[in-house]
């Protein structure tokens, strides 16, 4: 039997990417996809038939909120058996937080779904846009030999790295290469050619489906702490009526302050059933509390460890987990297994 060409679905949500010099005007509008096919005719070389999704109207990835990951999940779920990949072009603002928490959402993924955007508009004359999409395009349609896809996960391709979705941080706001995978290595690097690092890369269980998830919960926040940090602000914070959960972003290897209050204030709220998850402050590197007694300290006051997780991923993790309705015991088991390659346990 012939192979047939590629089928791949390309969502637009908005971004820099998608906008295009209005040659009257001058202002930056939204495209749609007859004009992206001709700012770009590159794509019509590809021996692949693409279909494309737009959200009508487009969102500033500012703007991007659970419920549009249970549209992208729904999309992607209608869609799953007809296509062979998935491109999201995506603001790069949020970008972080979408791609983490689709990981969690597509459980059991089989197929490549890419994220991607720009940091100049497509239809400017040095976009990074056109380079970002059409190799975005080219993984998510690339297989091996066996005919199957070269990378089943949710990804961020930008500037020439094809990274874990749930490992990224945008790291720039300027500079074509605005995203950073500190804690795991690139699943791809694209030069002359694409080459993939397949002992990196997930597999699902080809046993089982893909199984899409939709809810969240998002009563949660993140808590930088910083020298100089308030008691009465912290003890407000952890009072915050429906509070279920806090990322609290530490000192380098996990650390704290040795301030009585603090403890106290942190084992009163881990009683009150409220999970707080350690994670650095630092971009690189690993939560560790038994190192040092600043955070022997906070495992005792009922503090779990992020291990080397993005606050991206932490935030995401727990408003899904917590969607869930899972039980108190099994989120702190859960944000301590590694479910999507979020986290190195045992580095
Ligand atoms: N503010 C834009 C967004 O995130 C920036 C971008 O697309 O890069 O939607």
């Amino acid at each position: 039997m012939l192979a047939r060409n590629p089928l791949i679905l390309l969502i637009y949500t908005g971004g820099t990417i998608g906008m295009i010099e209005n040659p009257i005007t001058g202002a930056l509008e939204n495209f749609n996809f007859d004009q992206l096919m001709e700012h770009i005719p590159e794509l019509k070389k590809f021996n692949y038939r693409i279909s494309s999704y737009q959200f009508d109207p487009p969102i500033d990835s500012s703007d991007m909120e659970p419920a549009f990951w249970a549209k992208l999940v729904r999309i992607i779920n209608y869609n799953y058996e007809h296509f062979d990949g998935f491109v999201i072009l995506h603001g790069t603002d949020t970008m972080s937080y979408t791609a983490s928490a689709l990981s969690f959402m597509l459980e059991n993924l089989g197929k490549p779904v890419i994220l991607t955007g720009s940091q100049l508009p497509i239809g400017m004359l040095r976009t990074d846009g056109k380079e970002n999409l059409i190799t975005a395009i080219e993984i998510a349609a690339a297989k091996n030999a066996e005919g199957i896809p070269m990378v089943p996960e949710v990804c961020i391709f930008f500037e020439n790295h094809l990274m874990r979705g749930n490992r990224t941080t945008k790291i720039n706001a300027e500079n074509f290469n605005a995203f950073r995978s500190f804690n795991f290595p690139p699943l791809a690097e694209a030069g002359i050619h694409i080459k993939y690092e397949p002992h990196l890369i997930r597999r699902p269980d080809p046993d089982k489906p893909m199984k899409p998830h939709y809810l969240f919960d998002h009563n949660v926040v993140i808590l930088t702490l910083f020298p100089g940090i308030r008691e009465e602000i912290i003890h407000s914070l952890l009072q915050v009526p429906g509070l279920k959960a806090v990322v609290l972003k530490t000192y380098g290897s996990g650390n704290a302050p040795r301030k009585e209050w603090l403890l106290r204030e942190l084992k009163e709220a881990t009683e009150r059933g409220i999970i707080i998850v350690n994670i650095t402050q630092c971009s690189s590197g690993a939560v560790e509390m038994e190192r040092y007694e600043t955070g022997i300290q906070l495992l005792q006051a009922g503090v779990i460890s992020g291990y080397d997780s993005t606050p991206e991923c932490a935030v995401t993790k727990l408003m899904f987990l917590l969607g869930h309705g899972l039980s108190q015991a099994e989120i702190r088991r859960k944000m301590n297994s590694d479910l999507a390659g979020e986290i190195t346990k045992n580095p």
